[in-house]
């Protein structure tokens, strides 16, 4: 997506947006992935050794777990929408549960 986004059609409604009256809805997901923890005896008893052989496993860890996870560690979108569209959207951004499931 180019930094400044040309109007063209509503998202939602699907009209044309005029040149200079329209909104942007960027939504970005991540994943937070959660590295193995180890504490300050585990490193003052961990010889240098076992020190780079840890830290090479955790970034083998994440480097399979960011491949594995693609489509979940980061998604964007990004919408453009008429006036009317953008302030029904945003006064309820999230669908209801029922909505989803
Ligand atoms: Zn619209």
């Amino acid at each position: 997506m180019p930094q400044r986004e040309k109007a063209s059609a509503c998202a939602i409604c699907r009209r044309e947006l005029p040149e200079k009256d329209f909104f942007i809805v960027r939504i970005e997901g991540f994943y937070t992935p959660e590295l193995p923890e180890f504490t300050l005896e585990d490193l003052a008893n961990a010889t240098r050794s076992e020190i780079q052989r840890i830290c090479a496993r955790m970034r083998t860890a994440g480097a399979e777990e960011l491949l594995e996870l693609e489509e979940e560690v980061y998604r964007n979108y990004t919408y453009l929408m008429c006036r009317d569209c953008y302030r029904r959207y945003i006064s309820r951004p999230l669908p209801a549960p029922e909505e989803l499931y």
